[in-house]
This record gives C-alpha cells, structure tokens and sequence, in this order.
C-alpha cells in the first residue's frame, strides 16, 4: 500500500530553490561535490551509530558510495549506504533548510546572485545543488533503523511528494533526470574529473560505474608511524599538483582547545620569486575529511601562501559557505595555532639542520619578512627565524638574531643593523667604521624591504633594533676603557672650537635645505662625512623605497631632512676649514660635493649631472687649473 503524500517547500528554501534553478550555472559542478559531500556525512553518521548502537539494519552493506551514469536515459544516480532517512526526516531535511535558513545568509546569496552568478557557488548550497543540473530527483532513502523506505520527488518548482517505496536497502540513493543542457552529467569522464577534484580524500570508496576512483586516501587522519615518505611524497604531489618533493613537511594533530589535524609541506621552490607570479594559497580546509575550502585564503595567513596542504577541523561547520570563512571566529584560532605550530617547527628544523634551514631561508625567507611586515600577531616567532648577514658572518651565510645576541659585548644595549647594496659597499661605506673600531658586530640589511622588517619588528629578545644611520646613534655604553682611552687620543688633530663653530654654522648656510642639521661626528673614524637620519622610524634605505614608489605613482619625490654628520679630525675637514676663509666659492663646491659623496654612500639619490659637472670642476683645481 503506497500512500503519496504531496508538500509545499518552505519559503526559504523556494526562494534557494529560485536562485539555485535560476542563476547557479556557470558553478554547476559544485552539484556533485554537495552530493557526495552528504553521502560521506550520512557514511560517517553511520559508522558512528554502528560503533555506538547495538544493532543496525543491513549491517553487511560494505560502506561506500557509488555514481551511475546513464547516457541513454540521461540520469546521474548517486547511492550511498550511510544512515539514510525515514519519512520524517526526509521532509524536514529536504523540505526546509535547517542549517543555512538564516535570513542573513539569504540575504547574502540573493545579493551574490545579483552581482555575479558565479559568486553563488561560494555559498554551500547543499542538497538542493542538486536542481542545477537536474529537472527532476528522486531521493529514495531507507533509515538505518530499519524503518520501512520512502521515495522523495520533487522537480524544485514549490512542492514534492513522499511515497513508501519498498524494497530499498540502508542508505540514500539520489537519481537526477538530468536537464538538456546538462547532459554531461550521465558521462563518465565529466564526472570522474569533477570527483577527483573535490573528493580524493573522502575516506569511503567512490564507485564510478563500478570502478573505484579515489585511490587517495585522507592520509592525514591516519597516525605517522603508519606513513611511509612516499605516501607523504605522493600525497604532497597529488595535492599541490607538484612534481617535485617536498624540503619540509609537518604533521600534527590536536585536540585541545580545538580538535585539527594538519598536514603541510613547504615545496622545494619558490615559483613566486622565480617570476611565476603570485602563487594561490596551497591548504586546503577540511572537515571531516570533506573539503570544504580549496585553496583556502582564510585557514593561513596569506603570507604562508607557499605552503601546500591540509588542514582538518571537525569542529568547522560542513555546510559553511566559503565567504562566511572569512570572519569566522573558529577559523581564526585555528589559523593562529597552525601558524605558530609551523613556526615553531621552523625554528625546530634551524636548530636541528642549520644549513637546510638556510635553503629555506634563501627561498621562502621573503614570505617571513612578509608576515614580519604585514602581521604583528606572530612577531616573536618570526624574530627567531630572521637570518642577516653580519660583520662577523661569513659571505653568504646569514645568522640569526639569537647569534647575534650571544655575542654581544658586555654594556651592549642594542641591535644594530645598516643597509647597503652588498657586503663590499658596506664594509666601504662609513657606517661601520666606528662598529669596527669598538669591536661591535652590525648585522648586514642586503635586501632593500630588510629595513621595514627590522623597524617593524623593532626589537629582539628585549634588545632594540637600531639601524646605524640614525642620527641618535650612541655607542659610547658598549665601550671599553681602552676603547674609550684610545678614542680620546685620537682627538690629537682637532680644530680650535671657535673655528669648528664657524665651520660648522657655513657649511649649514651653504647646504642650505639640503640638510636639517650639520653636525660632528663622535663616530666617524676615517670618512670625512656622512648622512644620517634624525627620523627613528626611518632609515635611507627606507627612504629611498618610499621616494621611488612616490616617483612610480607620479608623485613628487621629497625627501625628509638628513643630518650632515662632519668628521673633524678627517684632514679634509679640516683644510677646508682652512679654504672657507681663503676661498669660499671654492670651500662651496667641495662643500657640495662631501654632501652628495655622502648621499651617494647613504644608497640615496643626488643629481648625478650637477655633481659631474661639479666634480670635473674640482678636478681641474686639483691638476692645476683655476
Ligand atoms: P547540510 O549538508 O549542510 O546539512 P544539505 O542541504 O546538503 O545541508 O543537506 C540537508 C540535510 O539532508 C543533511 O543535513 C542531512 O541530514 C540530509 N541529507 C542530505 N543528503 C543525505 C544523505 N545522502 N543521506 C542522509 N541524509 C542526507
Ligand atoms: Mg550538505
């Protein structure tokens, strides 16, 4: 005895139903994805109930799902052995929305639907997805309990019907009459390509016209000593469609606070800087080992973009939509225990293997400086993983700030760092004179962002960053007494104060805007002069970043005031003390020129014609001319 009965669907889900008929079509795929999506659920369900219950109803049903296709009749069925649905739950399920029925959520997918068709398939749209490519489903089900099976029809229009049907085994098997222009759905190599996409790990057998097609398996729900490294290398290629194998790989689990299984690998190269462009995120979210966000941009911060992956949470709702995933407070903590998971095996991985740390460093060390720059919430973890150059370095062998620290001179309150094109410009350059003469280590800056990561980091270890172009700069703590005995006796050749003065307050006048100040230098050992910054928050490397993307955007490229910092003891200063008096059109020039041999040695920019011509001229009094 069938007795038919016949519903309306609730407002909210025609209205869902409308959107879904309507406007989800250039997503259509993602149909077969929400479907199995639900088999794999109700296949979890049951296996929960099997564990838990005594008795369940055709307990010998192998757990698995299946796809058949029909080309003549154009049909899709989908069938799987999970808890399945009596009556009762077939119309609460497939008649409302139970989950995604808020009305902001709503609100948001008529809104999406309007602007842009495709944005509708961010939005997990469930079960009903099925009416995208279907004119007609039926969903005939039958409860693990045993209760007798019901069929559900439904062609999406405002009503279904229920109907007793018998005979059916435990579980759900769902059967589309595929629409006219959807009838790739009934061939096997359409579906099987959209089913290797979305659910290679689904964790039951997906039978595709009988044959098996995920051969993956959810390999980071299973314990480590059970994976070998090539089902970690194979999986690693399979997901991140790489072809190389992974330099790093980190698998953890825990379950407190929050229950996440991750398993992520760094790749061998950085094909960002190697010119292919910004590369998309590489996790992908899982819950319960069903995807829920591929490449999702929401479970790392973005500047872990390289890393390829998954990331496992069963306590992330399944049915949420992907634009919902970005201000999820769930996903936030999650994303912040996975980062500092990663940095602390980061760091791990440096102290264990130094020189393999390094080859990270050279090629994914631009995503920490990154994250240095863009995100303070993982500072301290970042800080341990930083590696400069140094004086102390060897070439080409960055160190950490931890190393630097060690090694400090005692009094030594701070970090010091200088910026310049190469080690040899450096080393030539008048910053680190009066670092080499104290015995102090300066850490090299050879990248031109270097600067920014440091001044955003600002401080290591409860010792301050402090770049060597600042005009504040004061070593004098960190001397020794025979450092400072030394210093003092090197001030033999000084000039009488009242001249230094005069020299001084003329070299301001003819600099004129050029500098906010002339000063003398307690540092300066041999270079006659240098520019430093009476700015803190900003260095000349800084400065010229800034003046060349101002430049860029057709912006007047102003430049903040300089201090001029003048050496006195250098015999330079001080004859052209001596030629300000005898001299001064002259004294002007060299005057010019010290300025801009000093810019030039800040990395900063002079106008090379003017200081040619300028320089030929003094060349020419220098061979003899007038
Ligand atoms: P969600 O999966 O987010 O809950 P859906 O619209 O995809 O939303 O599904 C609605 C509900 O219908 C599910 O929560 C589940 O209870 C039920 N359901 C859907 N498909 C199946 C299935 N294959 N077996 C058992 N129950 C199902
Ligand atoms: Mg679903």
């Amino acid at each position: 005895m069938t007795q038919t009965t016949t519903h309306e669907f609730q407002a909210e889900t025609r209205r869902l139903l409308d959107i879904v008929i309507h406007s989800l079509y250039t997503e259509r795929d993602i149909f077969v994805r929400e479907l199995i999506s639900n088999a794999a659920d109700a296949l979890e369900k049951f296996r929960h109930e099997s564990l838990t219950a005594g008795e369940v109803f055709d307990a010998h049903l192998p757990l698995e799902i299946s796809i058949d296709l029909d080309e003549e009749k154009h049909t899709m069925t989908i069938t799987d052995t999970g808890i399945g649905m009596n009556r009762h739950e077939l119309e609460a399920n497939l008649g409302t929305i139970a989950h995604s029925g808020s009305s902001a959520f709503m609100e948001g997918l008529a809104e999406a639907a309007k602007k842009d068709v495709s944005l509708i398939g961010q939005f997990g749209v469930g079960f009903y997805a099925a009416f995208m490519a279907a004119g007609k489903v039926r969903v005939q089900s039958r409860s693990w309990d045993g209760s007798e099976g019901h069929e559900w029809v439904s062609d999406g229009a405002g009503s279904y019907t229920i109907a007793e049907s018998a005979g059916l085994h435990r579980g759900t098997r769902i059967i589309m009459e595929l629409k006219d222009d959807a009838h790739d759905y009934a061939k096997k190599w359409k579906v099987e390509g959209i089913v290797k996409q979305y659910s290679s790990f689904v964790p039951f057998p997906i039978k595709l016209a009988g044959d098996t097609i995920n051969t993956v398996s959810a390999l980071w729900t299973r314990s480590k000593g059970e994976i070998t490294d090539q089902e970690y290398s194979d999986f690693y290629k399979f997901i991140g469609t790489a072809h190389d194998e992974p330099l790093y790989r980190l698998h953890f689990s825990a379950d407190a606070p929050l229950a996440i299984k991750a398993l992520l690998f760094v790749p061998k190269e950085n094909f960002e800087i190697m010119g292919f462009g910004r590369v998309e995120s590489g996790v992908n979210l899982y819950c319960q080992r069903i995807l829920i966000d591929q490449h999702s941009e929401s479970v790392l911060p973005e500047w872990l973009r390289f890393l390829k992956g998954v990331v496992d949470s069963e306590d992330m709702p399944l049915n949420i939509s992907r634009q919902s995933l970005q201000d999820n407070a769930l996903l936030a903590k999650i994303r912040k225990v996975i980062t500092k998971r990663f940095l602390k095996f980061l760091d791990e991985q440096a102290q264990e293997n130094p020189e393999a740390y390094l080859g990270f460093w050279k090629s994914f060390g631009i995503y920490l400086k990154e994250g240095l720059t863009s995100d303070y919430e993982f500072q301290k973890e970042l800080g341990k993983l930083v590696r400069f150059e140094s004086s102390r370095s060897e070439a080409g062998t960055p160190i950490a700030l931890a190393a630097y620290v060690e090694r400090m001179k005692e009094g030594q309150e701070a970090i010091y760092y200088i910026n310049g094109s190469s080690r040899a410009a450096i080393e030539a350059g008048p910053y680190v004179e009066s670092f080499t003469q104290k015995n102090i280590e300066i850490l090299y800056t050879l990248e031109p962002i270097d600067d920014f990561v440091l001044s955003h980091l600002s401080e290591f270890d409860g010792k301050k960053l402090i770049s060597a172009d600042r005009a504040d700069l004061d070593l004098s703590k960190s001397e020794t007494v025979e450092e400072k005995e030394a210093a003092s006796k090197k001030e033999g050749a000084q000039l009488e104060d009242g001249d230094k003065a005069v020299l001084i307050s003329w070299l301001k006048a003819t600099l004129g805007d050029k500098v906010a100040a002339v000063i003398e230098s307690k540092r300066l050992v041999s270079s006659p002069a240098m520019i430093v910054n009476p700015d803190s928050y900003m260095t000349s490397s800084m400065e010229r970043i800034m003046a060349a993307s101002r430049r860029e955007k057709g912006q007047e490229a102003a430049q903040s005031k300089k201090n001029l910092e003048i050496n006195i003891a250098s015999p330079l200063i001080q004859r052209l003390a001596a030629l300000q008096k005898s001299d001064e059109s002259f004294a002007a020039e060299v005057a010019a020129q010290i300025y801009d041999n000093a810019m030039i040695q800040a990395g900063l920019v002079v106008d090379p014609l003017t200081m040619v011509e300028r320089n030929y001229r003094i060349l020419g009094r220098a061979v003899g001319g007038s």
